[in-house]
């Protein structure tokens, strides 16, 4: 397990109020900051302290956040989380198509940042060939893709092999918000990137067999104009 005393996060944001927030709650919780308030400070404080994270805000002044998460993916693999304002929805897709791991919509909370620190961080540390634990496990919910068997607490529930197939595909990127091309492209195939009902119809159905109150899901979360997200924790 990685002691997170060491890692480093390079947040690139050209708004100082954010940035003093982060300065003043990173740190307290184990995180080492770096700040670079343009995309090109940002990049070259990215190849000085290869961080072991990247936020970047999509918003800066000299270059696009997108371009940024481009050049970075031209030569590192470290988690990016970028930051876009409410209401950006292409965007954010935009960033997750050019590599970024996940978003933040501006006001979030430090809660939320943590968490989401958390989950990209853990799927960076797990080491070439390590096999991930077949048995997904998040509050009741458990999906033992070895034996194909899904439980909510105690009970057996019995999926249909699409239900199972978008499920585990949600579980294969837990904590990651996926696009609905994606998840269409994986489940029914990539002839079938337009056909959002699809999804909206079989999230419904495994909503209903899922979750406590499928109106307010606990695990299978709804990212507004975006995709869907399977909690990680
Ligand atoms: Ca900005």
């Amino acid at each position: 397990m990685t002691n997170s005393m060491s890692l480093t996060i390079l947040v690139i944001e050209d708004e100082a109020p954010i940035r003093r927030f982060l300065r003043a709650s990173l740190p307290s919780h184990g995180y080492r900051l770096e700040e670079a308030d343009t995309g090109e400070n940002g990049l070259r404080q990215a190849a000085m302290h290869k961080p072991d994270l990247v936020i970047l805000d999509l918003g800066l002044p000299d270059i696009d956040g997108l371009e940024v998460t481009k050049r970075l993916r031209e030569w590192m693999s470290t988690p990016i989380i970028v930051l876009s304002a409410r209401g950006r929805e292409d965007d954010k897709i935009a960033a997750l198509d050019a590599g970024a791991d996940d978003y933040l919509t501006k006001p979030f909370g430090m809660g939320e940042l943590l968490a989401r620190l958390r989950v990209a961080l853990r799927r960076t540390i797990r080491l070439p060939g390590e096999t991930a634990d077949p048995v997904f496990r998040v509050g009741d919910l458990r999906v033992d893709l070895l034996r194909r068997q899904v439980w909510v607490g105690d009970a057996e529930v019995h999926l249909t092999p699409i239900e199972y197939k978008l499920l585990t595909t949600l579980v294969q990127h837990a904590g990651k918000v996926l696009l609905h091309r994606h998840l269409l492209s994986e489940v029914w195939g990539p002839d079938y990137m337009q056909e959002n009902h699809y999804l909206r119809v079989y999230m419904g159905l495994l909503r209903h067999k899922l979750e406590i109150d499928p109106a307010r899901p606990r695990y299978l979360r709804t990212e507004p104009g975006v995709g869907y997200r399977l909690a990680a924790e």
